[in-house]
């Protein structure tokens, strides 16, 4: 009698175990490992560092479905970001499309270390603009007038950097003899100007920004240089395209007319490395929501998902393909980033 009670007993207990195994193994979706992901941006009052922690944001909401934790980290810029995401720094960076580009194809900063085969796009941003800032008592109304001045070329990392050097360059200016080249921070641009300490700064920024702002709305007045007369430049550069800097969208800039110049696009990158769930996830949160999204920023306003597949050159990470092959995005892409 005893022993069938011990029995039942027994079979009680493994049948608990069996119950308790079973709720472990349907409920190890709650507890799968987290992926924590950095986005590499840029100076905290560009558009950038406001476009990663727009991402992030919305990836950060579904972390229960997506197991994404997302943070966007300030940094020096395109340059900095295409290097740090493919040492495997950075998961995501915010990139140029001319920089996506030269990293790609193995030109400009990475001449010497040859093409970045392994760099992916997942999708392009918001348009930027080469954006020439002046004092007005600086007497600059055009490039040419740069001669003998204060310049910010922009820091070691950013994007601008190189825009600034090719379009001088291509408008017969030596920048390291004909002017004094400074070499700042975006975000600390606006202030030297205000300072009087520099006569004017180089920035390419998607509209409005927060710098720009701060540059236009100090005691000196200050206007956007037109930046023209380079067709030769944008002839021979696959991704410079013209622009404009629309008037009215900073007040207080002296410009009563858009200001010609040159643009870029905003993109969004990653490495092979990175998995192949991570960055679907990623890419369906914003694409399925991007009309959500699109509120985030004000430069985010004619984003549609066509042209976001645009301004792309290195190919499309799988995660990302996946996605734009389940919603029938694929016409929208160049054949060549598919394979
Ligand atoms: N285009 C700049 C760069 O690549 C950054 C602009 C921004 O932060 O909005 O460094």
């Amino acid at each position: 009698m005893f022993r069938f009670f011990l029995q039942i007993q027994l079979k009680g207990l493994n049948v608990i175990r069996i119950v308790f195994s079973l709720i472990f193994i349907f409920s190890m979706p709650l507890f799968a490992k987290t992926s924590y992901v950095a986005i590499g941006t840029g100076s905290t009052t560009g558009v950038y560092y406001p476009t990663g922690g727009a991402i992030a944001k919305m990836v950060n909401k579904k972390q229960k479905s997506y197991g994404i934790k997302a943070n966007a980290e300030s940094t020096a810029g395109s340059v900095f970001n295409v290097n740090a995401v493919l040492k495997g720094d950075l998961q995501f960076g915010i990139v140029q499309s001319d920089r996506q580009y030269q990293a790609y194809n193995g030109i400009a900063e990475w001449k010497e270390s040859g093409p970045q085969k392994k760099l992916r796009s997942v999708f392009s941003i918001h348009p930027e603009v080469i954006t020439l800032v002046a004092a007005v008592d600086s007497k600059i109304t055009s490039l040419k007038s740069l001669k003998g001045k204060r310049v910010n070329i922009g820091n070691h990392g950013s994007g601008q950097r190189g825009n600034a050097i090719d379009i001088l360059t291509a408008a017969g200016i030596n920048w390291e003899k004909d002017f004094v080249a400074e070499s700042l921070k975006a975000s600390e641009a606006p202030r030297m100007v205000q300072d009087s300490r520099i006569d004017a700064f180089f920035y390419t920024v998607g509209h409005p920004s927060g710098a720009i702002r701060e540059a236009t709305n100090g005691k000196r007045k200050v206007r956007f240089i037109p930046i023209t007369g380079l067709d030769k430049l944008i002839k021979k550069s696959p991704f410079y395209a013209k622009s404009v800097i629309p008037k009215g969208l900073y007040q207080n800039a002296a410009n009563k007319t858009d200001t010609p110049s040159i643009g870029v696009k905003a993109t969004f990158v990653s490495s092979s490395d990175v998995s192949e769930d991570v960055v679907y996830n990623i890419t369906k949160e914003i694409f399925q929501n991007l009309n959500e999204f699109k509120k985030l920023h004000p430069a985010f306003s004619r984003l549609t998902k066509e042209n976001m597949l645009e301004a792309l050159s290195a190919p499309l990470h799988p995660g990302a393909l996946k996605y734009y092959r389940e919603v029938g995005l694929t016409k929208n892409i160049d054949p060549k980033l598919m394979n």
